[in-house]
């Protein structure tokens, strides 16, 4: 009741001060009813989870695991392998945009995993996997993808899950040690153990980020650009953490879950006046909104799905936002190959269905491009080893600060032509 009292006493002013002042989306110095962007975010790789194999609940009855509720499709979810990354990168280099560029996801991923192994936990950290897990060429598969500019890798967490549970739950469970020594993700409880619950300490909370962002430096030869909380469950501490080491383009923030705050209204009131308030007072950070949903395997109309994004990404653009797919790897990699089929052929008709949309070709944006551009007009990404750079304003000239090549603290100023319409071309930098 405290809280109630307290977060109303809190809520009311900020809210009529917060509404008063702010929009929903990214707005800045472009105009993205024109510039018809698109932007893939896809959770979930890297997961060693949620089973190795369809056959790994040969025997075991699933509901003896109380793990709690997830969507159907999700209790064969598996580790993406070489061919599933290979077959999406080549539905993706099919499609171009108006700049040449092909479309472009970007798979977050869950760089550490625990594995039950010999009768004890193990660590496995990217690209090293679990042995129930081991898929050879994948990683092959990924540089291959991520030359081709199509697979750019952004940040979700370290585990998907508290560790700390994981152990303490699975010990005590008889159903769950069988499980975890088949390899199955899943224990009593897993999902509401979040991997940021606000139970879990904020210094245990930062070195294990700084564990994360090291392994995913040192998979994907890069720092992140941006990051997505497992379960979409986290907190303004976990925000700060991520701000204090550079991850400062955060997606989803409507989706935001705050697991002990309260129900119902009072508590969608002041998650709005939440969002809204970080959005006034972080000038610093950038939140993306999802505005399309593309998940056709959850549905068992895969069609009306697709058509229902396409729907939303004309809306998105008609309200000047860049078009935000959320689309997770479970309609890509799959135990069960039709399922990833059936995913891939949705993204393949919707990538279809939005260059046959009147008005022009669509151009493909990474969320750092879309910060770049939303902040300062310009933007620059890696991409198959050279840079692409944009300037969406009407400025004649823009300059562009890049990393040296050869590293270390030196930047180069390059000078971007304006040309409204028309996005700068890559250009291979060495
Ligand atoms: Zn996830």
């Amino acid at each position: 009741m405290m809280l109630l009292r307290r977060s109303l006493a809190w809520a009311l002013p900020v809210l009529l001060a917060a509404l008063a002042l702010l929009t929903a989306g990214p707005r800045g110095m472009v105009d993205w009813r024109a510039e018809r962007a698109i932007a893939f975010e896809s959770d979930d790789w890297g997961l060693s989870g949620f089973v190795p194999d369809a056959a790994a609940w040969d025997g075991l009855r699933r509901e003896d695991l109380t793990p709690g509720n997830f969507p159907p499709v999700y209790w064969n979810s598996t580790l993406e392998d070489s061919a599933a990354v290979a077959d999406l990168a080549a539905v993706l280099a099919s499609h171009r945009g108006r700049d040449g560029l092909p479309a472009v996801l970007q798979p977050n991923y869950i760089v550490s995993a625990l594995a039950w192994e010999g009768g004890q936990w193990r660590r496995h950290d990217l690209p090293d996997l679990p042995v129930a897990y081991r898929r050879p060429g994948l990683w092959s598969a990924v540089t291959a993808a991520t030359a081709q500019g199509v697979w750019y890798p952004e940040f979700h967490g370290a585990w998907h899950y508290d560790p700390d549970l994981r152990r303490r739950e699975t010990a005590a469970s008889p159903a769950a040690a069988t499980a975890a020594a088949r390899g199955i993700m899943l224990f009593p409880g897993s999902e509401a153990a979040r991997e940021l619950g606000p139970w879990r300490p904020a210094a245990a909370l930062a070195a294990e980020l700084d564990s994360a962002l090291a392994v995913f430096a040192v998979a994907f030869g890069r720092a992140p650009g941006s990051i997505i909380a497992p379960d979409y469950t986290w907190d303004a501490r976990a925000e700060r953490v991520w701000s204090s080491r550079s991850l400062t383009v955060i997606q989803a923030k409507r989706e935001q879950r705050h697991p002990r705050w309260l129900a119902g209204i009072p508590g969608r009131v002041l998650k709005v006046v939440d969002r809204q308030w970080s959005r006034a007072t972080r000038p610093q950070r950038t939140y993306l909104e999802r505005n399309c949903r593309l998940e056709p395997v959850q549905s068992p109309d895969a069609r009306a799905i697709v058509k229902a994004c396409l729907r939303d990404t004309e809306r998105a653009w008609r309200r000047g936002e860049p078009a935000i797919v959320e689309t997770h790897r479970v309609n890509f990699a799959h135990a069960e190959a039709a399922v990833a089929a059936a995913g891939r052929q949705g993204l393949r008709d919707y990538l279809d269905g939005v260059e046959a949309l009147r008005g022009g070709a669509p151009v493909y944006l990474t969320d750092v491009e879309i910060a770049g551009l939303v902040e300062r007009g310009v933007s620059a990404r890696a991409s198959g080893g050279g840079l692409v750079v944009r300037n969406g304003t009407h400025a004649r000239r823009m300059a562009v600060a890049i990393p040296d090549p050869a590293g270390g603290q030196k930047m180069t100023l390059l000078l971007l032509d304006a040309r409204n319409d028309s996005w700068i071309r890559p250009s291979a930098v060495r």
